[in-house]
């Protein structure tokens, strides 16, 4: 294992004022490091960006994109800006091939213009598809069955390629399993005009926003016929950034890392730990499967453990869900 401890760096950011990034963005200040947002703000917001400097601009806009990087001239990338639905890219799959595979290939473009040579991507576990067994390594066959992890897969391939291509140029993909809760501190949190992941429309259920929750399918090959996932704390996956930035920034050559806790929750249990959390009895309707979704999604997660030096500290699903309801809480209070 290599240390994790350096001196601060830039790190350019795309995809800062999101969900996942703004968490890093933060995790990453408070770690002394200096930090540019790059995010068009199509689902991120400007106050979620709690540290460092906001660049406005998109992806698909090389000319700013080059010049900002020219400019800020960071040590390493965080690519997180994508689009993130499994359900809407089946539905709208060129979407997907647009956000999530040409626009990396445009960034990938400029970052080796700028001479970078350390870059960080948000993958996902979706480029599994369903895994021929569970828990599910690196190894595994990478066979996505949904667009959103098939245009995941293709900037995979892309950094690959490119690293073997090039000696100076090293990344770390970390494949996310699902990612929920929000900061402790209660500072940051989801916050997507029309969310669709289980654990915030649960919660959103819960205080009326929605009128029901519905639960995608109950005839899966599963303990209750509904999905298994592993949910994984959102400031646990900010840690693992850090780790990999130091991975990087230490000499570590180009992997690819799961981050997951290493076992599953059914719909069902989040379901019931939501009720549990909140003290809230909303309504819930079984419906008709989702399309694109796998069964179960359970991450071996050993390599980032013993590779990073990740050392996750919030495996508990109550505590995710207690975090992001105490978020839930704030935002309704707010609007
Ligand atoms: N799910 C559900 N109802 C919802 C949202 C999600 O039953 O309102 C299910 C979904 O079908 C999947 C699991 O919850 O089996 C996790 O879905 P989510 O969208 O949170 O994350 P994904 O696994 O698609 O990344």
């Amino acid at each position: 294992m290599l240390s994790t401890e350096h001196s601060p760096s830039r790190v350019f950011i795309t995809g800062g004022a999101g969900y996942i990034g703004s968490h890093v963005v933060l995790a990453l200040g408070e770690a002394g490091h200096e930090v540019l947002t790059y995010d068009n703000l199509s689902t991120g917001n400007r106050e979620a960006v709690l540290h460092g400097e906001l660049v406005v601009g998109d992806l698909a806009d090389r000319m700013l994109l080059q010049q900002t990087l020219e400019r800020f001239r960071p040590d390493a990338v965080v690519h997180f800006a994508a689009s993130i639905e499994v359900g809407e890219s089946v539905r709208d799959p060129l979407k997907y091939y647009r956000n999530n595979s040409a626009n990396a290939l445009n960034l990938l473009e400029a970052v080796r213009a700028a001479g970078i040579g350390r870059f960080i991507f948000s993958s996902t576990a979706a480029v599994y598809g369903n895994p021929p067994t569970v828990p599910v390594d690196e190894e595994a066959p990478l066979a996505p069955i949904n667009p959103y992890g098939a245009s995941k897969l293709v900037t995979e391939r892309m950094l690959a390629d490119l690293a073997a291509a090039d000696p100076h140029f090293c990344y770390v993909a970390l494949r996310y399993f699902n990612v929920a809760g929000a900061d402790p501190q209660v500072r940051l949190g989801q916050d997507y005009a029309n969310p669709t992941h289980l654990v915030t429309r649960a919660l959103k259920t819960a205080l009326g926003i929605f009128p029901g929750l519905q639960v995608f399918g109950t005839d899966y090959p599963t303990p209750d016929g509904t999905c298994v996932r592993d949910y994984i704390h959102v400031s646990d996956l900010a840690r693992a950034h850090l780790d990999a930035l130091g991975y990087l920034l230490g000499g570590g050559e180009s992997r690819v890392c799961n981050c997951g806790y290493g076992h599953g929750f059914s719909v069902r249990e989040v379901v019931a730990a939501a009720k549990r959390v909140t003290g809230i009895d909303f309504p819930v309707a079984e419906t008709a499967r989702r399309d694109g979704d796998p069964a179960e999604l359970v991450a071996a997660s050993g390599r980032a453990r013993t590779l990073l030096g990740w050392q996750p500290q919030h495996d508990d699903l109550d505590f995710i869900i207690r975090t992001a309801w105490e978020w839930e809480l704030k935002l309704k209070k707010q609007r």
